[in-house]
């Protein structure tokens, strides 16, 4: 786990990079198309100690789901039922994006969505 110090530095250094007006005098900064949004997200995350530990818990404690136990609801959409009634769904998006925590719509319950992305080179040597 990077110090705090550390994340800090490299999210200025980030920030400053993709600033337009400071990249003008910092030519030494090569220009970086970057979502400030995202970064400031990632930065308060991984700065604030108890998001952190708040996050890695959810983690933890996160069930493990295989997307193999979801259903195919619509094209490009999976489901799966949450011990409350709810649904667990996940969408093509999420899975393009690397995404595998799922809240449940209907309590605080959060999966874990065990799945590999299948690229055609796999296809192609896996047979
Ligand atoms: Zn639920």
């Amino acid at each position: 786990m990077p110090q705090p110090s550390t994340i800090k530095s490299a999210y200025h250094k980030a920030l400053l990079a993709s600033h337009p007006d400071k990249r003008s005098f910092s030519s030494a900064i090569p220009p970086v198309d970057v979502d400030i949004a995202l970064l400031k997200e990632a930065y308060t995350t991984l700065s604030n100690v108890s998001s952190r530990v708040a996050y890695d818990n959810i983690l933890r404690n996160a069930r493990v789901i295989s997307l193999e136990d979801f259903e195919e609801a619509e094209e490009g959409v999976w489901t799966h039922a949450c011990r409350c009634g709810g649904t667990y769904r996940i969408i093509e998006e999420d899975m393009d994006a690397g995404r595998h925590l799922v809240g449940c719509e209907s309590c605080s319950e959060v999966v874990w969505v065990g799945y590999e992305l299948v690229t055609d080179e796999h296809r192609a040597t896996n047979g």
